[in-house]
């Protein structure tokens, strides 16, 4: 729901960083990697330690934020569907007043901060407005969620390339997306913000020739201590979120790869099992 408030009062912010006249600021844009804090960068965490104000996204785990220095100053901008913290415009003008008070300030967005993170936008308008920047990569989602849910994008037997693609619709209902290019076989298909639009996102890609029986994982809370990993086929997708109730930020792997995935939900369903027979 969209929250009426001004801008300005929504700012959530802890601590307060004392300016410094003088000192050149400078915006490091950071990933924070996928959600487990083990799997921040070296330097990202430098970056983190030295920080004087994080500016910082929902999908970034607290334990990250620890790193920080006692008296930094974090300030949450995070987006939701439909509920911004803060518009985009407000969080640019931010990082900018932030520099020119002198601050190491440290932008910190969840996984890579150029896959689907407007790391780009911020960077371009840091630049246009002559404020001194450095980017800072992490591990986006759709690998952290592969890796730890075992499923290896590009096995050479089963797929020789691999796409990421949101399903955020940015206008409508659906992604405005080529389906039929996707629905090639030997070829992993990784889709961001896509749960919403799960069932539309398999009815497009099977008219668009892709069987029904391809494998799907969807990856919930991948990387976390909460990871789940639902495997099923792509007639099923749409089911599969319902009835296990995905809620938490989620990828959805589809392609021949998938099948290789750790099968959680039925560990899960063993152990669930296992407990009733007790
Ligand atoms: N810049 C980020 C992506 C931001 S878009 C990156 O590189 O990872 C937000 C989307 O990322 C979520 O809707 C979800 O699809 C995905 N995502 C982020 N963290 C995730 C996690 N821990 N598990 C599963 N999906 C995740």
């Amino acid at each position: 729901m969209a929250d009426q408030r001004p801008d300005q009062e929504r700012i959530v912010a802890i601590g307060a960083h004392r300016a410094k006249p003088g000192a050149a600021g400078r915006v490091s844009i950071v990933g924070a990697g996928p959600g487990d804090p083990e799997l921040l960068t070296l330097r990202a965490l430098r970056r983190i330690e030295a920080a004087d104000v994080i500016v910082h996204d929902r999908l970034v785990d607290p334990a990250v934020l620890d790193h920080a220095r006692g008296d930094v100053r974090r300030i949450y901008v995070g987006k939701t569907r439909g509920c911004h913290a803060l518009s985009q415009d407000r969080i640019n003008d931010l990082l900018v007043e932030l520099a020119r008070e002198g601050c190491a300030v440290v932008r910190l967005k969840g996984g890579d901060p150029f896959v689907f993170g407007r790391g780009g936008e911020e960077l371009a308008f840091l630049e246009s407005n002559g404020i001194q920047t450095e980017i800072v990569p992490g591990v986006t989602a759709a690998l952290g969620c592969a890796a730890s849910a075992g499923i290896p994008v590009t096995h050479r037997d089963l797929a020789q390339a691999v796409t990421f693609v949101t399903g955020h619709a940015k206008s409508g209902s659906e992604p405005d997306l080529d389906w039929t290019a996707l629905a090639h076989t030997n070829h992993t298909l990784v889709v961001y913000m896509g749960v919403a639009t799960a069932a539309k996102i398999a009815a497009r890609l099977a008219e668009a020739g892709m069987d029904r029986a391809m494998p799907v994982a969807i990856v919930e809370n991948g990387t976390r201590e909460n990871e789940r990993v639902v495997v099923g086929s792509l007639g099923e997708l749409g089911t599969l979120i319902g009835s296990h109730q995905i809620a938490g930020p989620a990828v959805l792997i589809i392609g021949r790869v998938a099948a290789l995935a750790r099968r959680d939900d039925l560990s899960q369903l063993a152990a669930q099992a296992a407990g009733r027979a007790a």
